[in-house]
């Protein structure tokens, strides 16, 4: 009998020559165990995705549940289903009443093709501007708008007309111009390892689509739902966006995506064609259920409002001399090594201790650390000090 690795090895596609290859058979919390009986503390949660924890009760109820009641019936848009009404009041009770319209779908990927389609929809433009090392997902549109070279080449045609500029360079908004549907952008730069900018930029970048009828784009797909601090980060900058894209954490290990606009920017895609945007599984009943129950989670047990004093108790715990920068803005958070052969000694090392931690798409040389939200003052310290005996043995 072949083993589940060998299975993996074998018959699964393969994204690289060095998959973490946790034979992983059980997940609660903050904890992910593996066949041996071995147990991880997870600091990553599936790349920010866990925010409740693995498999929190409500969750799992609430997919068990909708699961029984009924699946998939029809594709996106057609049938009442009540996972998907109720959860779209929901989201948008938690925001701006500008952004007053939810269209759900798979992924952060697919999130990020329906916006930037509304955006050429609503606006009849085609530009489009995104940011250097930018990652909005993997599809041929969102692949268009991440900033890196390295990772598009070899997959070009890609989008026309598709502009980079630097993240938080004020001086280089004049990209944005009357010929721009729309700009792309994470609130916190993620894969280049945690890069905030300031409210002031997003204000000025605004006022700028405001100046050239652009919409401004916020993908939120990893800052959203208490990683940041705030239960949307783009609240905590005090701009609201025309556009706003949701995963990951949407689904407290469900997969869903949504994006989300003012009714009147989004009932462009139901005509000039009818079926703007089709989608067979988006808004799953059963995501939606999950995902129901995920932000009740974050709410009730007031999640976002503990961020703040964990990101405290991390930055104070982990300091070295090898250390070169610690970025961070809530529970996402990046520290710098001097290269990336000691970030990935650090990170195998991690492992071993039973510590889950990774790097950056756009910055080898750190190292991520993006919990579940629900992770307690102990688990920290014990990771913590796990990193900090990788690091000293690394030296
Ligand atoms: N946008 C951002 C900021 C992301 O981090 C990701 C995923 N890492 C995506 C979009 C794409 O999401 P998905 O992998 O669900 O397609």
């Amino acid at each position: 009998m072949p083993t589940t690795r060998e299975l993996f090895l074998q018959y699964q596609a393969q994204t690289s020559d060095a998959p973490m290859g946790i034979n992983c058979v059980k997940a609660e919390g903050v904890k992910i165990y593996d066949d041996k009986g071995k147990e991880y503390i997870d600091l990553i949660a599936g790349i920010g995705v866990s925010n409740v924890g693995h498999c929190h009760p409500k969750v799992v109820k609430a997919v068990q549940k909708q699961a029984e009641q009924y699946m998939h019936l029809m594709v996106y848009g057609e049938y009442i289903q009540s996972p998907q009404a109720l959860l779209a009041e929901k989201i948008t009770s938690l925001l701006d009443h500008s952004l007053n319209n939810v269209y759900f779908v798979n992924s952060g990927s697919e999130a990020v093709e329906g916006a930037l389609k509304l955006a050429k929809r609503h606006t009849g433009k085609r530009k489009i501007v995104s940011c250097i090392n930018a990652y909005h997902g993997s599809t041929h549109g969102a692949l268009s708008v991440m900033g890196n070279e390295f990772f598009k080449q070899n997959f070009r045609p890609l989008l026309p007309e598709v502009y980079h500029i630097n993240q938080g360079q004020l001086d280089e908004i004049n990209v944005i111009d009357e010929d721009t549907a729309a700009i792309i952008i994470e609130p916190v730069g993620a894969e280049i390892g945690v890069n905030p900018m300031s409210s002031e930029y997003f204000k000025a970048l605004q006022k700028r689509c405001r100046e050239v009828g652009a919409l401004l784009i916020f993908d939120e797909v990893q800052t959203g739902f208490g990683r940041c601090g705030s239960m949307f980060y783009h609240q905590a900058l005090d701009v609201v966006p025309d556009i706003l894209v949701l995963a990951k954490g949407m689904g407290g290990g469900m997969p869903i995506g949504a994006f989300i606009a003012n009714e009147k920017i989004m009932k462009d895609l139901s005509h000039d064609p009818v079926l703007g945007h089709i989608t067979t599984f988006g808004g799953h009943p059963v995501s939606c259920a999950a995902s129901l129950a995920c932000i009740n989670v974050i709410l009730e047990e007031k999640l976002v409002d503990i961020v703040a004093v964990k990101n405290q108790l991390f930055q104070s715990l982990l300091k070295h001399k090898a250390i070169k920068d610690f970025r961070s803005v809530g529970l996402m958070i990046a520290i710098e090594f001097e290269s990336q052969a000691f970030n990935f000694s650090v990170i195998r090392k991690c492992i071993d201790k039973g510590v889950l931690t990774d790097w950056f798409l756009f910055n080898d040389s750190s190292l991520r650390i993006a919990p579940p939200l629900t992770i307690s003052e102990q688990e920290i310290r014990q990771a913590c000090a796990a990193i900090l005996e990788a690091i000293e043995e690394t030296c």
